[in-house]
């Protein structure tokens, strides 16, 4: 299956915690960024007669896609119609939408545009901790939004939440996943806070002005995913929840190795084998646009069987369908019986029908048991 991501740079207000590619833009800068997308998609288009016809999955993330009036984004999407992608076809497409741009007029024209999912970055609904990690939004703006999307009947709508937050504690969290998994969603994206020491919030923890209690994170995870279950939804990747049949086709594409294409600065791709990506920055990416999209311009990591075998591990152990041992081997690698076996007797993991997938305190502890395995490989 082939996906598309386009990657829209632009929020009303940096989070003190984010580490996306995103900034505040003046209207004159959105207006250069769609026409630098065009280029962009024009140049893929011309280079790759009926490439984009194939595209089945859309997403469109960020930054704040919500960002772009409605009339831009009636624009941004007539660029991939006209550029070959057939919405009509699409099995699934999202844009994500931040609860101070998510209105009826620009709902209207995702959905009139071919949108059939919307992913809302609610990420808490205790003000206190939205002002501690400098969300823009309010809870009740939050809560708008949310009934909003829930208001359309043809909408999948996934709502994104956040953990181990500075100030939050076990039940402030439980009381969140209980209310939205009763809300009407038929997805919750439940993300835990990475603290970068280069952004504002890391600086304060650095100063020890604020404090992010890392010892609650696994029991937030834990008790998190039980609740969540108890409501109905299942864990299909380790970050991602879903009652049946609302998972994200988009995402499951990247964890079973699929091909996407990508579009706008710091998108990241997959095509013919190859991973690549244009320059992150905007700077760069709108200087690479204007020379016309020069190969040379992209950075391309050619995947080698070792790595495709590593990233099957990895991203394979991700979702709940967990790794095959025959597909590692008909990748052309071999892990010792002994090493699954270790993960299965400590109660991480278990290995049932040839395949191997993580289990109970096992999720927490993903990367060790990825990197495991992988340095089992041979
Ligand atoms: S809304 Fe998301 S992308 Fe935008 S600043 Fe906040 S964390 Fe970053």
């Amino acid at each position: 299956m082939l996906g598309l991501y386009i990657h829209v740079p632009f929020c009303k207000k940096i989070c003190d915690y984010c580490d996306f590619h995103a900034f505040p833009a003046p209207e004159w800068l959105k207006l250069e960024y769609l026409d630098l997308v065009l280029r962009e998609v024009s140049a893929f288009a011309e280079s790759h007669p009926g490439a984009l016809s194939a595209v089945e999955t859309l997403y469109v993330g960020g930054g704040t896609p919500s960002m772009l009036t409605p009339e831009q984004m009636s624009r941004f999407f007539a660029i991939f119609a006209d550029a070959g992608v057939d919405f009509s076809r699409l099995k699934e497409a999202t844009f994500e939408f931040n609860p101070e741009s998510c209105d009826a007029e620009r709902l209207a024209v995702a959905q009139e545009c071919g949108i059939t999912r919307a992913s809302l970055g609610l990420q808490s609904l205790h003000q206190n901790l939205l002002d501690r990690v400098g969300r823009h939004h309010d809870v009740q703006t939050g809560m708008r939004a949310l009934d909003l999307l829930l208001s359309r009947g043809n909408l999948r709508v996934n709502a994104d939440l956040m953990f181990d937050l500075p100030g939050q504690s076990l039940g402030d969290l439980l009381e969140d996943v209980q209310w939205l998994a009763g809300s009407g969603v038929g997805h919750i994206s439940l993300y835990g806070l990475k603290v970068d020491p280069a952004r504002r919030l890391g600086i304060r923890v650095s100063k020890g002005l604020e404090t992010v209690d890392e010892d609650l994170y696994a029991e937030m995870y834990l008790k998190s995913v039980e609740t969540l279950e108890k409501c109905g939804f299942s864990r299909y990747e380790t970050s991602n929840f879903a009652r049946g049949g609302e998972e994200s086709l988009h995402n499951l594409n990247y964890w079973n190795r699929g091909e996407y294409l990508a579009f706008g600065p710091s998108a990241h791709g997959f095509y013919e084998g190859v991973r690549f990506y244009a320059p992150e920055r905007y700077a760069g990416w709108r200087d690479y646009v204007k020379k016309g999209c020069p190969r040379e311009g992209l950075t391309l990591d050619t995947l080698t069987p070792e790595d495709v075998a590593a990233e099957y591990v990895q991203l394979s152990l991700r979702t709940k369908y967990g790794m095959r041992v025959q597909t590692l081997e008909n990748l052309g690698f071999k892990v010792p019986e002994s090493a699954f076996l270790r993960w299965v007797s400590e109660g991480y993991a278990e290995l049932s029908g040839g395949v191997f997938r993580l289990v109970g305190k096992g999720w927490i502890f993903m990367d060790t048991v990825v990197l495991d395995i992988y340095s089992k490989m041979e």
